[in-house]
Order: C-alpha cells, then structure tokens, then sequence
C-alpha cells in the first residue's frame, strides 16, 4: 500500500455533506480524500436554499463565495389561495435592518461544483473523481478499510476515519452493517422560470395546499426554482393543477409556459432514520446520517453543522477518534430529532387532512399572528438556529394554547366534537414532547458519563 492509499480521513461522497466535513477536518491539519463517482445523470432536484447558520458555515469552512445565488431572508406562507388572500405569513430570520443575518439559494447542480471545486483547492484535500467506494473490510474489532473503484481497479485505502457522506439511499452505510428505517411521504417535481412573477421576492414562498406543500424561491440570475410536492397515490397532473390554482395568476402562467416545454424535475421525499450514527472508525455524515421532510429546507445547512461538530469532537479529544464520534453522535442525534419532529408536525399541521390537523394548523397561525416573539423563536427553530428539543416541546405548548382562542370559532361551526378531539390529541403531544425531551436529556447524560475520556 503507497502513501496515497492511507490517508487520515477518507469521504465518500462529494456533496455538501463530504465537502463540508473535508474543509472542516483540513483545518485540523487532517490529510483527507473525498470519493466522488461524478454521476452522469445531469441536473438533480435537491436543495437550494440554505439557512444562515449553514451560510455562516460555509464561508467559515472558506467554501463559499459570497456572490452566488439569492439572498433569502426568510419564509413568506401563504396559507391558502393566493387570489383570496395575497398576503403571507412573514418569518424573517432577524429582526428588521440585519441584512448579515440571511440565507441564500443556490441552484443545486452550481451550489455542488462550487463547493467541490473550492475544497479542492484546500491545503490538506485530495479528492479522486470519477471513483466510488464499492466496499468495506473490516469492523467488529478490527478499524474499517474502503475498497474504492478507481482507474479501472480496486485499490484498498485505510484510513484513521472513514466517513459516509453518500447520501440519502447510502450503500456504505449497508456494507458497515448499519440498518435503516424508510418512510416515503411523497414526490417533487420542480421547474426553473423567471423570478419576475415571483410573489414575494428574497424570501422563500411557501404555498400550503391540501395537494400537498409547494416552494418558491429565487436562486439568482433572474431566475427562480418552483418545487410542487404529489402526495403518495395522487395523480401528478391532477396535483399541478391543484397547486397552480393556489399561485399568484401571473406566476402561474410562467409555470405553465415551462411545463409546456419540457418535462420538470423529479425527487422523492423521504425520512431515513438509521439505527446508528457512527460503528468502529466509520461515522455518518448528512444525508447519510438521517434526513427528513425537505418542508423546513434544512438538510444543507443541518450537513454543515454536522460536519462542523464532527470538526469541534476531533479537536476537543485530541483527535482521539472514538472518543469525538462518540461526541458527534450524541449532538448530532440531538439535533436530528428536533429537525425530524419539527418537519413532522408541520408537515401533518399543513396539509390539515383531519379536523385535529387543521385546529393545529388554526393554531400556529393564530401563534405567529399574535406573537412576534412567537415567530423569532419558530423561525429560529426552523433554520437549525435552535436545536433544542426543549424549546420546540415549549413552542409546541404555546400553540397548542391558541386552540382556547380559536374555540368560538370551533363553536360557531358547530364543531364542538372536533375541537374537543382535537384540543386532545395536541395536549396529549405536548406531554410526549416534553417526556421525549426529558429522555433524550437522561440519554445524553448517561451517554456522557459511559463515554472515554
Ligand atoms: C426535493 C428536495 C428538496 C430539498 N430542498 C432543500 C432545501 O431547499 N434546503 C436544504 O437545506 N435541503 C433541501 N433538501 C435536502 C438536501 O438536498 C440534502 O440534505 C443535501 O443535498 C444532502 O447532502 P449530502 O451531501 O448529504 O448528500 P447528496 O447531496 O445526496 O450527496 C451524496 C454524494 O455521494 C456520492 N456517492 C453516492 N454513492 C457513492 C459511493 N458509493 N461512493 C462515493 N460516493 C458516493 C454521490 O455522487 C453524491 O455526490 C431537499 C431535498 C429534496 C429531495
């Protein structure tokens, strides 16, 4: 075995996730080697819009410049037609005047061989392209060796940490043994148009719909991404037109022009929940490592910080790696919960298919209407500003309140019943919330006190 089949940490995979963890592990004057196969299949309907604490990341790591893309500064929802109500629920990410505190969308194919290109150039990274890692020797008490396909043959390449960064349907996570749990929730389909039409500019429009949730954003260049979600059974057609009937006339039409054209883009929407995060010298990383309902826009900026705690573990241990992926994997699964169950709730909340779905639909509206505190602290939570399982059990709370506010309303309808079921099913909730909270506290806990070091 030469020099450049042992390395400090080898990456498979060279999306966000590999590249951020190359950047941040360089910095601890790690030598590092990103596998990346480059697939051929072209342009890839995945995320765009990132929040600023993944922009601050980002440009932390030194991989990004500041030009790309379209500023966003928050999610502007339109809860219902847009013709009858053209006004949105406005959740800036900071109070009025603060423009350093933004996020950005980037188209996803330019957003990757962006950050590709600059880890490349990173003191430290080598990266073979082209390459895939197609096996893994080792494990049970023996550290993990990857096989990867490279120049026409196999070569075995150790290294102290190997991470898997592939994504979503990750193989390497399966040849370490490291099972998984799959739901799909439903399609994507996604086309670019002009950004003149678009409704509310620099923020991300998000459109909520029965047929499922719809997403509107500009990503620079005069151009914007329109991202149509069809649920599980539904027909495709059926739900674009459903949703174009929920859109500004005008946007409507530039959409339509672009259907006409050519086929749009599509990805489907999954949570995967695997039953480990990290095994030997191996770890998960973005994707990879869980990921969810693409509804709160998170995953890019939930991979950066994944790859900068991995960063922040490595240092604090001494680059002791068992004792850092230890670390990794308690604040990473602490973060992947909030994220998960906050995707979960609103995505039920928003499509409000049952009357106790739609009271608490009623009830993070009524929220964030009557609380400006109240959308500071969502927000927060929605952009992974605030991870804490606590305060979204707390927030959780709050709304769950409103359903007192908005019962003459229930009344008036004489929905009495429902409220009741209702109001039931959100305390009873709010209590799991708060018993997942304080379980994951005595986990963490009594992971911390097993842990070396
Ligand atoms: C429709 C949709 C919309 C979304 N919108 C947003 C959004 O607006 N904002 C947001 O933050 N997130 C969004 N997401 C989620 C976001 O796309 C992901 O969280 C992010 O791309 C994850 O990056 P990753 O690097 O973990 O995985 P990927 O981007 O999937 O990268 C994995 C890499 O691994 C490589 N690879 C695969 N197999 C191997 C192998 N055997 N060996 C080596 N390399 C391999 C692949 O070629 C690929 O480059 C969306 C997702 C979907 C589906």
């Amino acid at each position: 075995m030469n020099d450049r089949n042992n390395v400090d940490v080898l990456i498979a995979g060279g999306g966000v996730a590999g590249v951020a963890a190359a950047a941040a592990l360089s910095q601890l004057g790690l030598h590092v080697l990103i596998v990346e196969p480059l697939p051929a299949q072209g342009r890839r309907l995945a995320g765009e819009l990132i929040h600023p604490p993944g922009i601050e990341g980002l440009r932390e790591l030194g991989l990004l410049d500041d030009e790309l893309g379209a500023v966003v500064k928050g999610f502007a929802i339109f809860p219902g037609v847009f013709r009858d109500d053209p006004n949105p629920m406005l959740l800036p990410y900071a109070s009025s005047g603060d423009t350093d505190h933004c996020g950005r969308a980037i188209e996803h194919q330019v957003l990757k061989e962006h950050l590709l290109d600059k880890a490349r150039r990173l003191p430290g990274v080598d990266s073979w392209l082209g390459a895939r890692v197609t096996g893994m020797e080792g494990g049970a008490d023996r550290p993990f060796t990857a096989l990867v396909q490279y120049e026409g043959r196999e070569q075995r390449v150790s290294a102290r940490l190997i991470l898997g960064a592939d994504g979503p349907m990750s193989q390497v996570r399966k040849m370490v043994g490291i099972g998984h749990r799959t739901q799909r929730y439903s399609g994507m389909m996604g086309v670019e148009v002009e950004d003149t039409h678009l409704p509310h500019a620099e923020y991300g429009n998000i459109f909520l719909n029965p047929a499922g949730v719809a997403y509107a954003y500009g990503i620079g260049g005069g151009r914007a991404r329109v991202m149509l979600e069809v649920l599980k059974d539904a027909d495709s057609r059926e739900s674009i037109r459903s949703h174009l009937s929920f859109f500004p006339e005008v946007f409507c039409k530039d959409i339509e022009r672009v259907l006409a054209a050519g086929k749009p883009l599509a990805a489907a929407n999954y949570c995967i929940i695997p039953e480990a995060s990290v095994r030997g010298n191996f770890a998960l990383i973005g994707d990879a490592r869980g990921c969810c309902h693409p509804l709160t826009a998170s995953g890019i900026t939930a991979a950066v910080k994944d790859a900068l705690i991995l960063r922040d573990a490595l240092r604090e241990s001494r680059l002791d790696v068992r004792a850092a992926l230890q670390r990794y994997s308690r604040v990473c699964g602490r973060l992947e919960l909030t994220r998960r169950t906050l995707a979960e709730e609103l995505r039920e909340a928003f499509l409000a298919q049952t009357p106790e779905d739609l009271l608490l639909h009623q009830c993070i509206f009524s929220y964030w209407r009557t609380s400006p505190q109240g959308r500071v602290r969502s927000m927060a939570l929605l952009s992974t500003l605030d991870s804490s399982i606590f305060s979204l059990a707390a927030q959780y709370t709050m709304v769950a309140l409103h359903a007192f506010r908005l019962l003459p309303r229930w009344l008036r309808r004489k929905a009495l019943g429902n409220w009741n079921r209702g109001m039931l099913k959100l305390l009873l909730k709010s209590l799991v919330f708060q018993q997942t909270a304080i379980s994951q506290w005595f986990k963490e806990h009594y992971a911390k006190l097993g842990a070396p070091g």
